[in-house]
Formats: C-alpha cells, sequence, structure tokens
C-alpha cells in the first residue's frame, strides 16, 4: 500500500496560514489563546510527522529504520495529544475555571496511560510496529488509541452542550463542527487507508473555530486594540452564572469635553495609551474598553491586596500627564471594585455600574451601593410610571396662586402626583426627570393637560374667580410635532379658551433647547397661549433667550426668597434681600408680571406684596391639594 501524503501537505500550508494568522494580527493574550496556538503546533508537528513517516513506509530501504521509526513515533505522540489539549481548550472557552485542576488532572489519566504505552512501544510494540519487510503495522493495542481519543471526543461535544448557554450560539456550533469533522475521515481511512486524511480534516476543523471562536475583529475595539464591550458581554453571560470574578473599573469623566479640547486623534491616542498601560498592569487578566473612556479589568481569583495595589499604582499614575507636548493632559479618574456575584446579581446592574458616569463630584471611588440603589429605584419608578400611564391613575393636584392685586386667589398651578398603592407617594422631582428621559412624559403631559380642562370646564373655576390654570410644559413635549394639535384638539373638546392656560416651561430648558423651544412656543402662542417663565434664578441667567420667547410671568424660584428670608426664622440677609429686590424691579421696569414661589410665612408674604409682587405661591396659602378640595378652598377664599 502507498501511503498519499496531498492532503497532508495541504494541511501543513493550511495550518502555517493560520498560525501567521494568530501570531502576526494584533492578538490577545487569553489563555484559550494559547492554548489555541498550542493546538496548531501539535497539528503541524503530526502533519510533518506524517509526511516524513509516510514517505519512509512508502520506501522503506530508502530510509534508516531509525528515521522511519522516529517520524511514525513523533505522529503518533503529537496526534494524540491533540485530545487533551482541546478539553484544555474547551475549559478555557467555558470558563470552567473551578476545580479546573482538578478535573484535569482527573482527565489526564487516560492519557498518561496512553503516553506511556505509546513511550515504551519500542520494547513491546504494542501501538506500532515493522514488520520484516519493514512495513508499518498497528499493534495489538492500537485500537486503544482510537478508543480513548473517541472518549474525548465525547466528553468534549458533552462540556459544549452542557455549557451551549455560557457560550455563544456561534462558539458551540464551531466547536461541534470541529469535534464532528475529526469522526468524518477515520471512518473514511477504514475503508481507505492509504489516504491520510485525519490530519487535514483536523485542520479544517481549526479553521472552522479561527473563523468563529478565534475571529477577533468583532470583539477588539479598533481604537484602543483591547477588548471591547461586545466582548465583555460575551464572557459576563458565564461569569453571571460560575461568579467568583472581580471587576475593576476605571472611568474618565466627560469625554466629550476633552475630545472637544484637545481633538477626537490626541484623545484616541491617549486612549491607546491607558489601554495599553493597563493592560501592562493587569497581565494576568482581560481588559475591556466599554466605551465613552471606560474601562474594565475582570479579574478572576484576584486576591483583595492584589486590587489595592492596582488601585494604588493607577492613582499614582493618573496624577501624571497622559499623551505627548502641548496634548498632554492630567485626568481625573474614578477607580472602583466591583465583586461577582456579591455586589451584582444581573448583567444588567453590572452594565449600569460600568456605564454610570461620575455623580457630579469628583470622587475616585465608584460607590457600587450607592450606583446600584440610585438605578434599581430608578428602575422601580419607572415600572410604576408605566403602570400609572397604562392606568391612568396620576392625579393631578392644584396649589392656589394669590393675586396681590385683588386680595384673591385667581389662578393655581396644576401638579401632577403619582401615588401608587404599594409604594405610596412618588415625588415629581423623581418621576418627571425619568419620564422625560423614556419619553412617558408625552402620555403624562397629555393626561395632566385633559385633566385640568375637564376640571375647569366641569368645576365652572372662570364663575369662580379662576382667569387661567398653570401646567407645567417639558421641554420634551415641545419636541412633539403633534403638540399644538393635540391641545387644541383637547381645548375644542372641552369648549375651553387656550387663554384659560398659562403653560410654565423652566428655565434651564431655555437654556439647552433654545431653537425648539422658540418655535413651539411662537406656535402655541399664536393659538392664544400664554407662557411663564418657571423656576427664575437657578438655570443660567441668560436674558437674552427671554426677548425671544413671549413670557408674560416670571416666576421668581424659592430659593431666591428663602435665602432673603429664611422661612424657619424670618431673619433676613441683607445681600440676598437687594438681589431679590432689585430682580423683581428689573423683571418689572421690562414689563413682565411677577410671581414668587415658595412663600411660607406671613412676613415673607408682606415683604413681597410691599416690593409689588403680583402673584404668590406657596404653603402660606394652601400646599398642592387635590381638586374638590381646592373647588372648597376657593368657595371660602373668593367668596
Ligand atoms: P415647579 O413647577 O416649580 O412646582 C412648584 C413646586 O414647589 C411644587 O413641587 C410645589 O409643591 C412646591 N412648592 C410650592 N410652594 C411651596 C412652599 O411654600 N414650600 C415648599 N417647600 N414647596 C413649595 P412639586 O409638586 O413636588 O413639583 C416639583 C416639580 O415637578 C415642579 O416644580 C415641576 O417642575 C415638576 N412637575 C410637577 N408636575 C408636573 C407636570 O404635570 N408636568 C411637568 N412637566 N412637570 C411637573
Ligand atoms: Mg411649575
Ligand atoms: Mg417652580
Amino acid at each position: 500500500m502507498t501511503y498519499r501524503i496531498e492532503f497532508d501537505i495541504a494541511a501543513v500550508f493550511l495550518t502555517l496560514f493560520i498560525m501567521y494568522y494568530i501570531v502576526f494580527r494584533k492578538g490577545l493574550r487569553r489563555h484559550a489563546n494559547r492554548v489555541y496556538l498550542g493546538m496548531l503546533v501539535l497539528n503541524f508537528l503530526a502533519e510533518i510527522a506524517d509526511i516524513i513517516g509516510s514517505l519512509a513506509n512508502n520506501d522503506p530501504y530508502y530510509y534508516s529504520p531509525l528515521i522511519q521509526y522516529f517520524w511514525n513515533f513523533l505522529y503518533i505522540v503529537t496526534h494524540n495529544m491533540m485530545a487533551l489539549v482541546l478539553i484544555i481548550y474547551l475549559f478555557y472557552l467555558i470558563g470552567y475555571e473551578k476545580d479546573k485542576k482538578k478535573a484535569l488532572i482527573a482527565l489526564s489519566v487516560p492519557y498518561v496511560i496512553e503516553m506511556l504505552l505509546i513511550l515504551s512501544n519500542p520494547f513491546h510494540g504494542l501501538i506500532f510496529y515493522f514488520d520484516e519487510n519493514r512495513i508499518y503495522r498497528h499493534g495489538a493495542v492500537f485500537p486503544l488509541l482510537y478508543i480513548i481519543a473517541f472518549a474525548y471526543m465525547t466528553f468534549g461535544i458533552y462540556l459544549v452542550f452542557r455549557h451551549r448557554k455560557g457560550i455563544t450560539a456561534a462558539k458551540s456550533n464551531a466547536l461541534f463542527f470541529f469535534m464532528l469533522i475529526t469522526f468524518v475521515p477515520i471512518i473514511f481511512q477504514i475503508i481507505f487507508p492509504q489516504y491520510l486524511l485525519t490530519l487535514f480534516f483536523d485542520t479544517l476543523g481549526l479553521m472552522g473555530i479561527l473563523f468563529t471562536i478565534e475571529n477577533k475583529d468583532d470583539v477588539i475595539n479598533p481604537t484602543t486594540g483591547i477588548l471591547n464591550r461586545y466582548a465583555l458581554q460575551t464572557t459576563l453571560d458565564r461569569v453571571m452564572i460560575s461568579g467568583g470574578y472581580t471587576m475593576i473599573l476605571l472611568k474618565i469623566p466627560n469625554l466629550n469635553y476633552y475630545n472637544k479640547m484637545i481633538g477626537f486623534e490626541n484623545m484616541n491616542d491617549i486612549l491607546r495609551r491607558i489601554s495599553v498601560w493597563l493592560e501592562k498592569q493587569c497581565d494576568s487578566y482581560s481588559c475591556y474598553d466599554c466605551g465613552r473612556a471606560h474601562f474594565a479589568v475582570l479579574c478572576d481569583g484576584i486576591t483583595g491586596e492584589e486590587t489595592d495595589h492596582i488601585k494604588e499604582t493607577t492613582l499614582k499614575r493618573f496624577e501624571r500627564p497622559w499623551g505627548k507636548g502641548r496634548f498632554s493632559l492630567v485626568f481625573p479618574v474614578q477607580f472602583g471594585v466591583v465583586k461577582i456575584p456579591d455586589d451584582v446579581k444581573t448583567m444588567e446592574n453590572l452594565f449600569m455600574l460600568i456605564d454610570a458616569p461620575f455623580d457630579g463630584k469628583i470622587t475616585t471611588e465608584l460607590n457600587v451601593d450607592k450606583t446600584i440603589s440610585r438605578y434599581e429605584r430608578n428602575v422601580l419608578v419607572e415600572r410604576l410610571i408605566d403602570k400609572a400611564v397604562r392606568n391612568k391613575s396620576f392625579q393631578v393636584y392644584y396649589q392656589p396662586i394669590w393675586d396681590s392685586n385683588t386680595g384673591s386667589v385667581r389662578s393655581a398651578e396644576a401638579l401632577c402626583r403619582l401615588i401608587d398603592d404599594e409604594y405610596g407617594m412618588i415625588p415629581p422631582d423623581e418621576f418627571i426627570p425619568i419620564s422625560e428621559r423614556n419619553g412617558a412624559i408625552l402620555e403624562i403631559g397629555r393626561f395632566v393637560f385633559e385633566e385640568v380642562c375637564r376640571f375647569y370646564k366641569e368645576e365652572r373655576l372662570k364663575s369662580h374667580g379662576i382667569d387661567y390654570i398653570e401646567v407645567n410644559l417639558s421641554v420634551v413635549q415641545c419636541m412633539s410635532r403633534d403638540l399644538e394639535k393635540l391641545f387644541v384638539e383637547i381645548l375644542d373638546r372641552y369648549s375651553i379658551d387656550a387663554s384659560c392656560i398659562n403653560l410654565e416651561i423652566t428655565e434651564s430648558a431655555t437654556a439647552e433647547n433654545r431653537k425648539i423651544l422658540v418655535d413651539t412656543i411662537g406656535t402655541l402662542s399664536k393659538r392664544g397661549f400664554n407662557f411663564s417663565l418657571d423656576d427664575y434664578g437657578t438655570g443660567y441667567s441668560n436674558i437674552s433667550y427671554m426677548y425671544e420667547m413671549p413670557f408674560s410671568i416670571i416666576k421668581i424660584d424659592m430659593s431666591i426668597l428663602w435665602k432673603a428670608i429664611d422661612p424657619k426664622t424670618d431673619e433676613r440677609e441683607r445681600n440676598a434681600v437687594i438681589f431679590l429686590e432689585n430682580t423683581v424691579r428689573m423683571l418689572k421696569d421690562m414689563g413682565y408680571h411677577i410671581l414668587v414661589e415658595g412663600v411660607e410665612t406671613i412676613s415673607q408674604k408682606l415683604f413681597l406684596e410691599e416690593m409689588g409682587c403680583d402673584y404668590l405661591q406657596g404653603y402660606y396659602f394652601s400646599k398642592p391639594v387635590q381638586k374638590k378640595v381646592f373647588a372648597d378652598y376657593l368657595k371660602v377664599v373668593n367668596a
């Protein structure tokens, strides 16, 4: 029989190509990676040994017996090592970190027996031998090698199947493919033993792994060259299941600001330097670039001292500038240590911690508990908002607004309330910003507007002296194209004039979204709506936007009043009083009506009236109350 070595030669080229690809490409220093490279090297050696061994077997008298023996022997050694190395590779892939050593030792037993048999073959010839014509023959125990290889493969398939939830579908498919494809040539070679197909098929399987599992293009961040967010996500799938990990977080705040300051390219260069530095510091662990200059290091079995050491070196390094020349900058940095699963139980919470921006103050420590509880509270409130939107269970409270000129209540502010059966009252300062972020404010705004119109109509508020109701308008509502149509349609339904509604816009909103606001307010104003500027004095006090928008009332924020006259002690602070007096005078001179919020005491009321403030709102008159209470109140106060 003449062995055909063409397939082996093809396999050599394929293996060399894969090795080149793995080694000379920006690779990853991960354990699994190294094991994969190990499999390639073994495969390569086996191919060379198989080629030379087969040539010697084809033409035994041309080669010395030692050469013939050595290459056949090397082939059997290297090829039989593959199965165990594959199992080690699988262990790393599925993250079978714990008890790995014990399991590996147990699994190595058949391999050790097999190796002892192979190594001692020159003495007994039970694995292979050469007959008197120097023809290669399988020994009596050779089938045992097949049985052991088969057992390893079966165990491998079982491992992948059992842990398929922890690895992606693409990965497990590639592994199944690899293991199944190694069976094909065995069957083929039983029929056609002269065709040396085994290694060629092994190489095809390794190539399958290269293009799926070892293909790093989709898991590497092209800017920083380290693993990206997607890679972290897929790894975390199994980490969350197995536990016992620690994640180190490193965050640089305000990336946008630095991008603007020194330009994208220079900032990217700095991020690259930081990544390289970080990888060096944590070289036994995987470092991830999670975007927005937030980095994560996933550590398996790290000690407290080690994390402290990393923290210390990191904070020290960040005291010095990054980058070159005039583009070098010193950054504040936040450092966090998250234990999985002690600190976080879900992937969602973990990513929330990774993404959480600096909470205003530049602290070097990320407060895991605080950040998580803030996030969990947000999730809860979001759920409660959702429920209230579905059940239309928001309520609208009314807070009377005192008209100093007539000494009566001529208007009121509508304030939305979220009262949950289980969790009680959720303050608007909490649920309004959340609903602005998730868009629920559109539903809430519509609900409040309609409630106000219905109340105005049904209770005949006009006849009780109420000229208009103040309704808070969020800037998110202003971005909606249909706002005007919606409001007009509701007004028509209740036959109410637009002048019965004063829409309040907060000062901070005007600073951020000027263009949108100017447009929306312009159209609504043409329809007959009036506008008030809310919380004056808290945002960017840029007066120029006030000229562009037709405000009739300016609502001075309670913080300005409280600084001038403390509601608890009635004590006055000289400079704050001067500021308030001058603000009121200036705004009045500009032709605005003035409303002051947060009036809690009689002395505040008298002081503001003396100053000529048109409207007063605050607990001194009434807290925000339910519509029924408000209607009764009106009957008394405006009688
Ligand atoms: P805002 O529009 O400035 O409303 C005035 C807030 O001050 C109300 O808080 C009111 O209860 C409170 N307040 C009034 N007088 C006093 C006082 O004498 N002392 C004290 N300590 N507080 C007083 P509330 O109801 O908690 O609302 C907070 C904010 O939530 C509102 O501030 C407004 O920006 C927002 N908001 C409330 N309802 C709605 C709504 O339907 N839509 C929108 N977009 N925002 C709303
Ligand atoms: Mg308001
Ligand atoms: Mg206000």
